[in-house]
């Protein structure tokens, strides 16, 4: 049997893949396994920021491996603390708190705010209320699917999580009618990425500090899809002037080959967790941690953010003088094009032609390269897009 019918006859039918088996990577190009080369413009949802297999970040990899890898948090290693510091100076949070996948970072957001809500704004025990988006993507454990609007995420995983009420993304006012004496965050997506590379109207989320401060509020941002320099700066809340109290990281934090993910906050709410209230046997590893540290290290020595905002802006712009898309949206190496029809025979032809990509939200193709991504590669891409989708 091929790669492609054992997966499908000995895995779980929980994902749709493109029909291409990836045996390697190098930067911005992957090859299948007829030897043929593609450019990657969906960096596994941004996970690829730094490029496959980057020399910096497999050479930290391999040399931890050659030391210890796994301590467990039962006992101190050496990577953890300089990781820690490393992130808490990039994100500009005072504590870090690190896990594995994005979810495992949200749930650690969801129980810091309660948990501030009770001890900190003095809410009952177990009544603490998260204002959440509609049109979010938070992760896929019970509880993060429990206040997702996306029917096909809910139905028959029940029953869910209480406490969560979503409002319209974009609407101030929808936020601030949903916030109550018993609300302890307010957790958003700076773009709704999974959603369909969604943007903020101007001065949302301006509004949003502003309610969440006068409201004594957590404002929690889920940065694991827009961060890490994806949108054209270091985190998408910058684009916004404003502060969070807290985000959430991953996706590229693993700088492409691990999954390393964290929640990052200020004292006054990471101290509410003391030993043994929360934790992961492979959170913060030392491979985790090593690679973590390298992942940060070429995203400001290669100057990801600014490559990301040049190299965005000159494929947005190519892209919009396209009759095809109904509209072209994006912020850096994140872009939507919105079609009046079905993406994925679009993403097909694509793939046919050297190119992959992924629809999202049925009718976006999301194009999200590596941010090494050179510009005679993004090019060529243009050249094929144009081809598939004049
Ligand atoms: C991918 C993603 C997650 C979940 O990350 P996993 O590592 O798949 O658990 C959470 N939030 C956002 C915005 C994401 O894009």
């Amino acid at each position: 049997m091929s790669h492609i019918e054992l997966a499908e006859r000995y895995g779980a039918r929980n994902y749709h893949p493109l029909p291409v088996t990836l045996v390697r990577g190098e930067g911005e190009w992957v090859w299948d396994d007829a030897g043929n080369r593609y450019l990657d413009m969906l960096s596994a949802y941004s996970a690829v920021n730094q490029g496959h297999l980057h020399p910096r970040v497999v050479a930290a990899a391999t040399a931890q491996l050659g030391r210890i890898a796994l301590t467990s948090r039962a006992f101190h290693n050496d990577r953890l603390g300089p990781f820690l510091a490393r992130l808490a100076a990039v994100s500009g949070f005072a504590r870090v708190l690190p896990m594995n996948t994005g979810a495992e970072a949200v749930e650690t957001a969801i129980k810091a705010a309660r948990k501030w809500a009770f001890q900190v704004k003095g809410v009952p025990a177990d009544a603490a209320e998260i204002v959440v988006a509609e049109g979010n993507f938070h992760g896929r454990t019970t509880t993060i699917v429990g206040f997702s609007t996306e029917e096909q995420y809910r139905l028959g995983f029940g029953p869910f999580t209480p406490g969560f009420r979503a409002v319209p993304f974009g609407d101030a006012d929808a936020l601030e009618a949903a916030i109550t004496p018993r609300t302890a965050a307010v957790l958003l997506e700076p773009i709704q990425g999974e959603g369909g590379v969604i943007l903020p109207p101007p001065g949302y989320f301006a509004r949003v500090r502003e309610l969440c401060t006068r409201h004594n509020v957590l404002l929690i941002l889920d940065e694991i899809q827009t961060g890490l320099c994806r949108t054209g700066r270091t985190w998408a809340f910058e684009h916004e002037g404003i502060r969070p109290d807290a985000i959430c990281v991953g996706k590229a934090l693993g700088g492409g080959i691990y999954p390393v993910s964290a929640f990052c906050a200020d004292s006054a709410v990471m101290d509410v967790f003391t030993p043994g209230d929360h934790g992961s046997t492979f959170g913060g590893n030392p491979v985790a941690s090593a690679i973590g540290l390298a992942a940060l290290d070429v995203l400001e020595s290669e100057h990801l953010a600014a490559r990301a905002a040049e190299n965005g802006a000159w494929l947005m712009a190519e892209l919009r003088r396209l009759r095809t898309p109904v509209e072209v949206r994006g912020r850096g190496l994140l872009i939507g094009v919105e079609l009046d029809r079905d993406a994925r025979p679009v993403c097909e032809a694509l793939m046919r032609r050297g190119i992959l990509c992924k629809d999202t939200h049925h009718t976006v193709v999301r194009f999200a390269p590596p941010l090494v991504v050179a510009r005679e590669a993004l090019e060529h891409a243009m050249g094929v897009i144009a081809e598939v989708m004049p």
